[in-house]
């Protein structure tokens, strides 16, 4: 079995509180949410950090993108908004090393973030 809690959510190995899937991508509900609503969006393939990225996983990357997209509109904050955020690297406050896109909604961003 992987090491890596998101892999292993992908695979079904562990659970979550799944709220989109496609062939590229799975959206969850945060365990520790930090806002009303607070989804992790990751590409199903494991890349470690944005900084593991690579060209070919452009398609994927943005794929991640437009699925914040639809849980916006599903989630009710099309109009009102949300922020997306990848933290990235000890410094960047990254816990888990696979890329995630932190969705969250419902309340002002703080102006540092
Ligand atoms: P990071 O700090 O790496 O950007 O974010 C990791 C996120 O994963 C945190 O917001 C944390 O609450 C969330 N998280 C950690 N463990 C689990 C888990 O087992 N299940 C779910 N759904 N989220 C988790
Ligand atoms: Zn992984």
């Amino acid at each position: 079995m992987t090491d890596c809690l998101f892999c292993r959510i992908v695979a079904r190995q562990s659970p979550a509180d799944i709220v989109y899937e496609d062939d590229a991508v799975l959206a969850f509900k945060d365990i520790y949410p930090k806002a009303p609503v607070h989804l992790l969006i990751v590409p199903k393939r494991h890349i470690a950090s944005l900084m593991d990225a690579r060209d070919d996983d452009a398609n994927t990357l943005g794929r991640c993108v437009l699925a914040a997209r639809r849980l916006a509109e599903t989630t009710g904050y099309a109009e009102k908004g949300f922020r997306l955020g990848v933290n990235t690297g000890p410094e960047g406050g990254q816990a888990v090393y696979h890329v995630h896109f932190h969705f969250t909604a419902g309340r002002r961003p703080r102006s540092d973030a």
